[in-house]
């Protein structure tokens, strides 16, 4: 059974004032609601203050982004050591990085590696954008971001770690976000991101097999809102979403959590 996950991608937005009483906005909605994985991801510089407000609640931090190097001349960038302990998901290959900062599939699946070895949950995103999608490209292209990030890892964790290996299914989130639906206010269907998720879950299978890739959650992202989670939500093969803009309202974030935790519930409930 996976358990169904939120991630709230705050981008580039919010001091840390900001980052701190957004956090108090939405701290006690939040926390009170089961069945879900909640997690924020903000800033960098907000991670230390948000990690000790955050502390004894159920609420989990992301980083947005890391470099794949353990240490040294690379102005500007964080390593996953300076990560690790401070938060348990790191996203990774989000759209932004791959097409602002030329992120390709090659240095994406070196941060992947480096997050894993280093006891980070990388949030991998992949997705089409608009004229690969209206190509018909789509399933070609996630095929690669999918196959090349993760190409090595698994079963051939780093280091050969045998138990990290065979935690994979937890400690991997991927995030099918189509390019066209981020920050456009355009989010795909249910069904067209219940199809592609499907249609990863079949690429994982052929990395790893069916049943660790039946096991790792697939969540849509994409100008999800409180309005339009319950479409994603009630597809089976989604398991809860990455919002971006929705994420910086503190009753619209917890609303979409609180839609996910009843819907996934029910479903949980009504299979019993
Ligand atoms: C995102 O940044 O990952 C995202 C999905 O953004 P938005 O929800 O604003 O489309």
């Amino acid at each position: 059974m996976r358990i169904p996950l939120v991630a709230g991608n705050w981008k580039m937005n919010t001091s840390v004032d900001e980052a701190e009483k957004l956090v108090l906005e939405m701290l006690d909605g939040l926390d009170r609601l089961d069945g879900v994985e909640k997690v924020l991801c903000p800033p960098f510089v907000s991670l230390v203050p948000l990690s000790m407000m955050l502390q004894g609640s159920s609420i989990k931090l992301g980083a947005q982004n890391m470099y794949f190097e353990a240490k040294g001349a690379y102005t500007g960038e964080i390593s996953p050591l300076m990560l690790s302990g401070l938060c348990e998901f790191v996203i990774l290959g989000h759209s932004e990085r791959r097409w602002c900062f030329g992120e390709t599939d090659e240095m994406i699946s070196k941060k992947v590696k480096a997050a894993l070895a280093n006891g980070l949950k990388p949030i991998l995103c992949v997705g089409e954008r608009l004229e690969e999608n209206e190509a018909g490209k789509t399933e070609e292209v996630i095929n690669r971001q999918v196959t090349v990030a993760l190409d090595g890892v698994g079963l051939n964790v780093p280091g050969g770690d045998i138990e990290k290996a065979e935690r994979m299914s937890d400690n991997l989130v991927i995030a099918y976000e189509p390019v066209w639906a981020i920050g456009t206010g355009k989010a795909a269907t249910g069904e067209q991101a219940a199809a592609t998720i499907e249609f990863i879950r079949k690429a994982l299978a052929g990395l790893w097999n069916r049943d660790t890739a039946e096991e790792i959650r697939i969540v849509y992202g994409g100008s999800v809102t409180g309005a339009n989670i319950a479409e994603f939500a009630s597809h089976r093969e989604i398991d809860g979403a990455l919002v971006g803009g929705a994420s910086l309202k503190a009753d619209e974030f917890v609303a979409i959590v609180e839609q996910t935790a009843r819907i996934k519930g029910r479903d949980r409930t009504s299979r019993r």
